[in-house]
């Protein structure tokens, strides 16, 4: 495939993409499930990436917001588990499904962040043609670090860790050492295919060696909230870290034989993948976010 034709199936492709992700859609509909953890922490499933939450004497603290639209939802189910305010949220990453809702928080709460967070928030964005504008100020995280940062808040230690160069080139995730959960961001969309943001620093060998890392670092019992996806286990976390190996490695073969991006997409990945497209990123998108991060090495 000539380059500038591989170019516009990407264009279009991640056109897609971004209206997945910051299009306006209709929520109005949407359902804030309220989901236990362990103890005092819970997660928030509604649109966009799942919400962890620590409640106690010291009030309440959010790992990312989802959308605007769905704030008064999240307050409401907020308010069925606690009656604390809500004094810190921490961004895993700038996309506005996991960020848009800071603006209706943060003149209350201290938002944090990666440095590269605030500097994708308080800046006009492109995901190729799609222009996404800056956040207001109130929205932005007022408090930024480069590795880690630990708040030590409601009997827990909450480490935040930055890993480079994943989903995106801001990613942290989250321990609740302590309870022993883990909210990983979009470095786990558990039991499907990940979106990998090419355009904001994201890559899948990369992404593929933080998996590793972070299975290094916890226990079997730690239960993981994924940035998308049901709560779940270090094992899912394994298997997740498997399709990303194996299914590189396909893409890596076949680019070594010589085909063409176009003729590993009408190849497919083998039937045992079948289960992991979904309708937001399907095995054809996949391969082409694999191709294009290993055609960037
Ligand atoms: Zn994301």
């Amino acid at each position: 495939m000539k380059r500038s034709c591989f170019i516009s199936v990407l264009v279009l492709i991640f056109c897609f993409i971004s209206n997945q992700l910051f299009a306006q859609r209709d929520l109005s509909k949407v359902e804030i499930k309220i989901i236990p953890v362990e103890k005092n922490i819970y997660m928030l499933q509604g649109a966009g990436g799942n919400i962890g939450i620590c409640i106690g004497k010291d009030g309440i603290l959010l790992v990312d917001t989802q959308f605007a639209e769905l704030s008064d939802k999240i307050k409401d189910a907020l308010k069925k588990i606690s009656d604390g305010e809500i004094k810190y949220i921490l961004n895993t990453h700038w996309h506005r499904d996991h960020t848009a809702g800071n603006v209706s928080f943060g003149t209350k709460a201290l938002i944090i962040s990666h440095y590269n967070v605030r500097k994708r928030l308080s800046t006009e964005q492109r995901i190729f043609s799609r222009i996404i504008n800056p956040l207001p100020t109130e929205g932005l995280p007022r408090l930024t670090f480069y590795t880690s940062i630990t708040l030590y808040f409601n009997d827990e230690e909450v480490r935040v860790v930055h890993f480079a160069k994943a989903h995106t080139d801001g990613d942290s995730v989250v321990f609740f050492t302590k309870s022993n959960v883990l909210h990983m961001g979009d470095l786990f969309f558990s039991g499907r295919f990940p979106f990998v943001d090419l355009e904001s620093g994201g890559n899948v060998l990369n992404l593929t060696k933080t998996i590793e890392s972070i299975l290094q670092r916890i226990p079997s019992t730690t239960k993981i909230i994924p940035g998308h996806g049901p709560l779940s286990t270090r094992e899912d976390l394994k298997a997740y870290h498997h399709m990303l190996i194996q299914t590189t490695e396909i893409v890596r073969e076949k680019i070594e034989k010589g085909k063409s991006l176009e003729e590993i997409k009408a190849e497919g990945l083998p039937d045992v993948w079948k289960s992991w497209s979904s309708g937001f990123i399907n095995s054809e998108r996949w391969i082409e976010i694999i191709y294009t991060s290993l055609m960037k090495k």
